[in-house]
């Protein structure tokens, strides 16, 4: 649990989240993250689901956050293709 993590649901305002660790990426899906695994695997991120309306909410980790400055482009920038 980081500090960044929320406390309440952003839809309905609940406290029942409940919350994992999963890979960003699957083997027959895109890539949430690319780019900012360690040594070709895929980077990891927290997954927090309200237990009462079911809202999904992801933060990367902090390991991946990182790698950001030098891996992605800037929002307001084009998209760096790999
Ligand atoms: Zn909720």
């Amino acid at each position: 649990m980081e500090k960044n993590h929320p406390k309440n649901c952003l839809n309905c305002k609940s406290e029942n989240l409940y919350g994992n660790v999963t890979r960003a990426g699957g083997l027959f899906g895109p890539s949430l993250l690319p780019r900012l695994g360690l040594f070709g695997n895929n980077a990891s991120m927290h997954v927090f689901v309200c237990e009462d309306c079911g809202h999904i909410q992801f933060f990367a980790d902090k390991r991946s956050r990182s790698k950001l400055a030098k891996k992605w482009a800037r929002a307001w920038l084009p998209f760096r293709t790999t």
